[in-house]
């Protein structure tokens, strides 16, 4: 080990800085975020670093950094001088904040830039809630120890409570009912713990337009519950031995009625699993999550919502065509062309400067369009279709809405895919997006 590690505790304590530019200013502002009063200085001279807990040299001439890192050694004060290591007795690592958490990167000097990438891949992978949990398991540490005397006991309590429930609302912010799962775990320590479903929003189907969050929470499930809409690139994200329980909702071949989803999922929930119920798109988007969410707060189950990025999104980011225009359209409307009672009702949808964006439009296509038009709508209105939006094998039909509506259903594949209509649909740059995701 080339260093060791430490973390300071400079809370109230001096720290000198000897510079006085914008690489100063930077090094002081870290140092005050740790709590620590800043003594700026231009020249050095011995005595400034009286009652110091660390000294540090910025922009200074090196006769003078020279002075300020030999004093520090003869007083054992740690020294760091950016950018020469040579006058260093301590180094300053890159760092990641999750408050009361900290991680410290160093590569000893040898490459400060890898140290800030390795950062950056840890930020993404640690959630920012993360500080919330530790400062949870701060708030119950004594009665932790009250509770379970014993090390063994304590370890394994504390390892299920902080990846659990309690964790997962502590990470949403939601502190109260995270005190009150963490407390219910405690009573309960030597009982199965209880279950969460998080509603998880899977994205158009694309691995890497899922977001951090949905990401960790399937690294950390036990069961997936999930259905057809191109979830498989991202159910392989999941953790390898979590059970998959497929409960297939593709158009017209239900596998398994909402009802019946409801129940599994408030079932596995009793049974103290942590269960994500990955749904394609956004889970609030045409996807029936209000309905299970309730559900599950009807059962007193907790129930977290992840959000996703909805096919309105996908499609028309992976299509160059924009929701919006300042010259073309300043609302968009997610509407679903599939009614409940099978029949197409477009009554009220044309506006001036709107863009609609139609899902489950595509069987109901002519009678959208003859609807549409009937409400004043002209059939020469920019229209689109985006089939598999946001993934690899997306395509995309153009044209006005009266000759997309006459070719999409022969041209369609497999699906999914939707409708977007609007002036701002013939804007933006399609010739751009085709090419990026030909390469
Ligand atoms: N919750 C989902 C929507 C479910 S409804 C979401 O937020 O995206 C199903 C409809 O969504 C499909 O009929 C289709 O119109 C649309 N859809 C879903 N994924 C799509 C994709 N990758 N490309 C195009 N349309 C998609």
């Amino acid at each position: 080990m080339l260093h060791f590690p430490v973390f300071l505790d400079l809370k109230g304590r001096t720290a000198l800085v000897l510079g006085t530019g914008e690489v100063a200013e930077r090094k002081a502002a870290i140092l005050r975020q740790a709590g620590a009063e800043i003594r700026f200085a231009e020249a050095f001279a011995p005595d400034l670093l009286e009652g110091c807990a660390i000294a540090i040299g910025a922009d200074a001439p090196q006769p003078e950094l020279e002075a300020l890192a030999a004093a520090c050694r003869a007083r054992g004060l740690p020294v760091n001088v950016v950018d020469k290591p040579e006058l260093c007795t301590a180094l300053m690592p890159a760092i990641i904040d999750r408050d009361p958490m900290t991680i410290a990167i160093s590569t000893g000097g040898a490459a400060p830039v890898l140290a800030r990438q390795v950062r950056q891949r840890i930020e993404a992978v640690l959630p920012m809630g993360l500080g919330r949990v530790a400062a949870m398991a701060e708030r119950f540490k004594s009665a932790v120890r009250r509770r379970l005397p014993d090390l063994v006991a304590r370890r394994r309590f504390l390892d299920a409570a902080l990846s659990g429930p309690a964790a997962d609302l502590a990470m949403a912010g939601r502190e109260a009912e995270a005190d009150a799962a963490f407390r219910r775990a405690l009573d309960g320590a030597d009982a199965a713990p209880p279950g969460i479903v998080h509603l998880v929003g899977a994205g158009p189907g694309a691995g890497d337009l899922l977001t951090l969050r949905a990401l960790r929470l399937l690294g950390e499930a036990d069961v997936i519950v999930h259905d057809r809409l191109g979830t498989e690139e991202v159910l392989d994200l999941a953790r390898r031995d979590a059970e998959r329980i497929f409960v297939g909702k593709a158009r017209a071949n239900h596998c398994m009625r909402q009802e019946e989803i409801n129940a599994l999922l408030v079932r596995l929930a009793k049974e103290g699993k942590r269960v994500v119920r990955l749904k394609g798109g956004d889970p609030l988007v045409f996807g029936r999550g209000g309905e299970e969410a309730e559900a599950l707060a009807e059962a007193g189950i907790p129930c977290e919502v992840v959000p996703g990025v909805t096919a309105a999104l996908a499609c028309a980011a992976g299509a160059g065509i924009p929701l919006t225009h300042r010259e073309a359209a300043r609302a968009v409307t997610f509407v679903t062309g599939h009614r409940r009672d099978g029949r197409v009702d477009v009554s009220g949808l044309v506006r001036p400067g709107q863009t609609l964006a139609i899902y489950m439009g595509i069987t109901m296509l002519p009678q959208i369009r003859d609807g549409l038009v009937a409400e004043g709508l002209d059939p020469a209105t920019p229209a689109a279709v985006v089939e598999r939006g946001g993934t690899s094998r997306q395509r995309v039909l153009r044209g006005t809405l009266e000759e997309v509506a006459a070719r999409a259903q022969a041209w369609v594949e497999t699906g999914p895919a939707l409708l977007l209509v609007g002036e701002a649909v013939g804007r933006g740059a399609p010739a751009w997006a085709g090419a990026r995701l030909a390469a």
